[in-house]
């Protein structure tokens, strides 16, 4: 591996939002040697950064500040006191480890190594990958019920679409499992969750009257086969909602103790990978439609 990570902590923001961001730590190797690194991503008003130190050598370390904008990715070296890292190991008791931003810009094979570390660790580091790619790194949606595609598709219904589906007398809806991330943000999962006669057609009755919909409360039963935490959801009773008019319906609670407290605790940062590596491997089985996992 070209990326090794050696430890994933929670770094609790100064700015005060609360949001408790990874601080991940490893190696990357670069022309025969491994460099070590420090870095933490972060987000603010939908600015997408991700701030690391990397080993230049022996006891110099330097500073970069990325951000994504516009889809751009744009990045620059800097003064430890510049960086959030100041405050973190090994840089908070001991600053002279790190390079002033001048000394680093006048030395091209330093400056050359740095920015050959970063971009492989951009590359190859899981979580900076989702970080910086935020609208496939944690949306996710299974396109139909598991038993909807079993089927074969000439056997399928004609009115099957994205929110909707049924097989037989059975009718299903697609609900997003959002689960609270410590950074402040959520992964969502689209699973098909199997509902009355009468509830899919009063949904369908509202679902171009915003007002009626987001007073909306269905109860179902998970469709999917989905391992979250090493169990799964698939027969889950469940209640959904919307959250608000302009996305599709949301897991609101589960009967399940274990599956409810994902919903309502969610789960720290440091297991995210964990987490999203298993809802991967359970929609290898169907394959993924590119975003708008929570378009209505
Ligand atoms: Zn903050």
């Amino acid at each position: 591996m070209t990326v090794t990570e050696t430890s994933r902590d929670e770094w609790l923001c100064e700015c005060g939002c609360g949001r408790r961001w990874l601080l991940t730590r490893g190696s990357v190797g670069v022309d025969g040697g491994e460099l070590r690194f420090v870095a933490i991503p972060t987000a603010h008003n939908g600015e997408r950064l991700w701030w690391m130190a990397i080993e230049v050598g022996a006891d110099r370390w330097a500073l970069t500040r990325t951000w994504l904008k516009d889809n751009n990715i744009s990045s620059q070296s800097l003064d430890l006191a510049a960086s959030p890292l100041c405050k973190v190991g090994p840089f908070d008791g001991a600053p002279g480890l790190a390079m002033a931003r001048a000394e680093l810009l006048a030395d091209a094979a330093v400056k050359t190594r740095l920015f050959a570390a970063h971009d492989l660790v951009m590359r190859h580091h899981p979580s900076i990958r989702a970080h910086l790619d935020p609208e496939t790194g944690r949306d996710f949606s299974f396109k139909m019920p598991d038993c909807v595609w079993s089927q074969a598709p000439q056997d399928r219904s004609p009115r099957n679409q994205l929110n909707f589906a049924e097989r037989g007398e059975q009718l299903f809806v697609r609900a997003l499992f959002a689960v609270p991330v410590s950074d402040g943000d959520e992964l969502r999962v689209g699973l098909w969750v199997e509902v009355s006669r009468e509830d899919f057609f009063s949904l369908l009755n509202v679902w171009d009257d915003p007002a009626a919909y987001v007073a909306v409360k269905l109860r179902g039963v998970v469709e999917n086969s989905l391992s979250l935490g090493g169990r799964d959801v698939q027969g889950d009773a469940v209640t959904l909602a919307p959250r608000n008019a302009d996305e599709c319906l949301f897991f609101a609670a589960s009967d399940d103790p274990r599956a409810d407290a994902l919903l309502k605790t969610g789960i720290s940062v440091r297991e995210l990978d964990a987490l999203i590596a298993e809802v991967r491997r359970a929609m290898t089985k169907q394959s993924t439609p590119p975003g708008s996992a929570g378009a209505r």
